[in-house]
């Protein structure tokens, strides 16, 4: 078992039901049990700015799966609720489910950088994330509840509870 933990990302086609949508959908990724969700926060859009506000959520999975046949059923989910890839990175989308981290593992290849590359620079993953992990220590030895911290909050704020 690996506890997994994965951020939820909307911005089109009513944010807020997307992502508890999306939590509907993971629960039901099959050897994985749901065990901890963040509150539902709004965010500030990262890169391009003429786009909506996003929702945003980290959860914590335990799962059997490997990393790769969790991303296949994340890649899944975010398809089925109508995601279409564009060229222009960070564009708007209907949902985004990346994994933040897979217990204390490393990895990298041409599918999956683990920890998330971005997680350390971001409020909208690192906020929600001490929120339901305040002692968790990253690969590197780094504390989530100190860099939650330290990071400028960007206007970051809770919208509502998902539990
Ligand atoms: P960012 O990666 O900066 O958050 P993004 O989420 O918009 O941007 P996507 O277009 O959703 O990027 O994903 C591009 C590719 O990133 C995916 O096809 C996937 O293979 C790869 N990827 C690498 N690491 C991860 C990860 N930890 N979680 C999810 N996808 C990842
Ligand atoms: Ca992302
Ligand atoms: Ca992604």
């Amino acid at each position: 078992m690996t506890l997994a933990y994965i951020g939820l990302g909307s911005n089109l086609s009513d944010p807020a039901a997307q992502i508890r949508q999306a939590v509907n959908h993971i629960k039901s990724i099959p050897n994985s049990q749901l065990k901890k969700i963040s509150s539902l926060y709004f965010s500030r859009p990262m890169g391009p700015q003429d786009q909506p506000d996003y929702m945003n959520a980290v959860l914590a999975l335990n799962t059997q799966l490997s990393a790769l046949a969790l991303l296949d059923h994340l890649q899944a989910i975010e398809n089925n609720a109508g995601r279409v890839r564009k060229e222009n990175r960070w564009g708007a989308r209907i949902l985004d489910l990346d994994i933040i981290l897979f217990g204390n593992e490393t990895i990298n290849n041409e599918r999956l950088t683990v920890p998330h590359y971005g997680m350390k620079a971001r409020e909208f993953v690192l906020i929600p994330l001490a929120e339901i992990a305040q002692t968790l220590l990253l690969p590197d030895g780094d504390r989530v509840a100190e860099l939650a911290k330290n990071i400028a909050t960007n206007d970051l704020k809770i919208h509502s509870q998902l539990d």
